[in-house]
This record gives structure tokens, C-alpha cells and sequence, in this order.
């Protein structure tokens, strides 16, 4: 009896070493511990032995049951913790955060697009400007009272952070000979207050396009044409007349509401109109100032605040969001 013992320890220990999975351990529990199992089949045969001996063997025999019942319970254990821990390739991944383009910068594409289309090309300048390029060479001599509607910031005595994108105007026209049709797109400063509608810092685009016989229909019509382009052909615009010292005769693009579709709400101000930007022909003066003759070549010049677009386009009704970099709000373009 004792040598049978032995026999089905060493047994159950070699087929312990070779469990690969939770297969092979089912099928030992079956074979050892089940109903009909090797174990319990000893049980049976301890019966026609003396009281002592039945005892000191059935001992034995419940003691190898329990033993190797924990140990199956333990590497079952084992296996449960293994398999949490597996790669489960039929899990969806985790999607990675993925940054976009800020809707100043897509406003900006959009523009350019628009007007490299139409044969521009793009001249950018420096964002610290001498007085000339930002005031006297556009018409704007040094006591001119128009000065005071650009509220800017200066560094010293004729040198400013430029308060618009025009000096790039007169930094090409006194290099390049006509033809030229540029735009000029950039950031612009101002002392203005930081709120809903004004930004110390913000962005502007402008065109410019000078050659022999250009004419103020060209301008309507190139208006017209990027009316349509960015926000959709049922947008009506109209061009008021306006006044500006670098430009004569001077307008104003408005367009149609694009909330209300023109008739009437806040943000329109009930108007049904929306303003985008001013616009005119190129004033003699400015074309002296660079040395190209207004006899002979005339131009047209536009000019507009990117975050007004966005702010059209968007429909948001304050400039300071473009600057407060507020992922909830950036995420939404
Ligand atoms: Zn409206």
C-alpha cells in the first residue's frame, strides 16, 4: 500500500511538471481527484485492511488529495492572473490626440488659396516698421489726423510696430516694377483694449494690384468673386463709399448677414449687414511716394482683419477666444 502511495506521488508530480494550460490541469484534476479518479480508487482499496493501518493510510491518502487539490487551485490562480495580463489583440486601440490647425490659421489658407488663385503671390515684411512705410509714404504725412485711428505703439521716434499690413505695399512697389499683384497677409499691433471686438494684437490681409489701366470694376468684380468663394454664392455684398488717405476713390465691402441672411438679428445689429473690410484705388501720392508713375499705371488695394472673417465665418462673437488658447474651444474646428 505504501509503495502504491509512492508510486501515484511521483505519478501526480510529473504530470504537475508538464501543465501547460488550463486544459492539462482540468484533465489531471479528472484523472487524480475525480469521481473515478486515482485517488479515490485507493480509498476503495484501503478497505480490507487492519483499523490501524486503515487509518494511518486513509490519513495519507486525504492528506495527498488535499495537497494536490491546492496546488491545482493555486496554478489555476496563476492562469487567470496570466491571461488579464495577454495582449488582446481584438480590443479597439486607444485614439491618439490629434492637434489641428487653429481657426486663424485655416482662415489664413483659406484667403490665400483664394487669392493665389487668382494670380497673387505672397510678400511678407517686417513687424517693426519705420514711420515711412507705415504712415508717410501711404499719404499720411506726420500731422495727418487719420494717424490717430491706428493707436500705435511705438518704439522710438519713427520706428512703431507696424499697425497694419500696407508698409509691405510700399517695401514691394519701391523694389518691383509693375506689374504687381501681391497680397500681404501678417500680424498688425495696436494700443487698443483687450476686448469682445479689438485685440493689442491681430491679423490682416491685404491686396494689391497695380498695372497699366487697372480699374475699380476689376476690384468690384474680384470682391464679388471672393464673396461668393468664402461664404457661399447666395451672399449678396455691396461697397459703400468711405474715406481712407492712401486710397481714392475709397469703399467699404458689406455683406449680407450670414446668420440672419439679411434680415435683421444681434449680430448684424439688426442692420442685415456685416462689414468686411476696406477697399479703393491706389492714391496718386502713394504711387509718387515709390516712384511709379500715376499717369501711366494705376492699381487697387483691399484690405481686411482675418480674426473679423473667422469671427463671420465661425460665427463668434468675441476676438479674445482666438487668443485665450482654450482647448475646449479650439477643439471645435
Ligand atoms: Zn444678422
Amino acid at each position: 500500500m505504501e509503495k502504491q502511495l509512492k508510486i501515484l506521488k511521483d505519478e501526480i508530480q510529473t504530470s504537475l511538471a508538464q501543465v501547460k494550460d488550463k486544459d492539462t490541469l482540468e484533465a489531471i484534476r479528472i484523472k487524480y481527484l475525480g469521481r473515478k479518479g486515482k485517488i479515490n480508487s485507493l480509498f476503495k482499496e484501503i478497505a480490507g485492511l487492519p483499523l490501524e493501518q486503515k487509518k494511518i493510510f486513509g490519513n495519507n491518502i486525504n492528506m495527498l488529495k488535499n495537497e494536490l487539490s491546492q496546488e491545482l487551485n493555486s496554478r489555476l490562480n496563476s492562469f487567470k492572473t496570466k491571461t488579464t495580463t495577454e495582449i488582446d489583440l481584438l480590443l479597439p486601440g486607444k485614439v491618439p490626440h490629434i492637434g489641428h490647425l487653429h481657426p486663424l490659421s485655416k482662415t489664413f489658407n483659406e484667403l490665400i488659396t483664394f487669392f493665389t488663385n487668382f494670380g497673387f503671390s505672397v510678400a511678407t515684411g517686417p513687424e517693426v516698421e519705420y514711420d515711412w512705410y507705415n504712415f508717410e509714404a501711404l499719404n499720411m504725412a506726420k500731422d495727418h489726423p487719420a494717424r490717430d485711428m491706428f493707436s500705435s505703439f511705438y518704439i522710438k521716434k519713427d520706428l512703431l510696430l507696424r499697425s497694419h499690413t500696407s508698409p509691405t505695399q510700399i517695401r514691394v512697389m519701391e523694389k518691383q516694377k509693375p506689374p504687381i499683384k501681391i497680397i500681404c497677409p501678417g500680424r498688425c499691433y495696436r494700443y487698443d483694449a483687450f476686448d469682445a471686438s479689438h485685440a493689442p494684437v491681430f491679423h490682416q490681409i491685404e491686396a494689391l494690384y497695380v498695372d497699366e489701366g487697372v480699374c475699380f470694376g476689376e476690384l468690384k468684380w474680384l470682391l464679388g468673386e471672393f464673396v461668393k468663394f468664402l461664404f457661399g454664392p447666395k451672399t449678396k455684398y455691396e461697397l459703400r463709399p468711405s474715406f481712407f488717405p492712401f486710397t481714392e476713390p475709397s469703399g467699404e465691402l458689406a455683406i449680407s448677414c450670414t446668420i440672419c441672411d439679411g434680415a435683421g438679428c444681434a449680430v448684424c445689429g439688426k442692420t442685415g449687414w456685416l462689414e468686411l473690410g476696406g477697399c479703393g484705388m491706389v492714391h496718386p501720392q502713394v504711387l509718387k511716394n515709390v516712384k511709379i508713375s500715376p499717369k501711366k499705371y494705376s492699381g487697387y488695394a483691399l484690405g481686411m482683419g482675418v480674426e473679423r472673417i473667422a469671427m463671420i465665418k465661425y460665427v463668434i462673437d468675441d476676438i479674445r477666444v482666438f487668443f485665450n488658447n482654450d482647448i475646449r474651444f479650439l477643439e471645435q474646428f
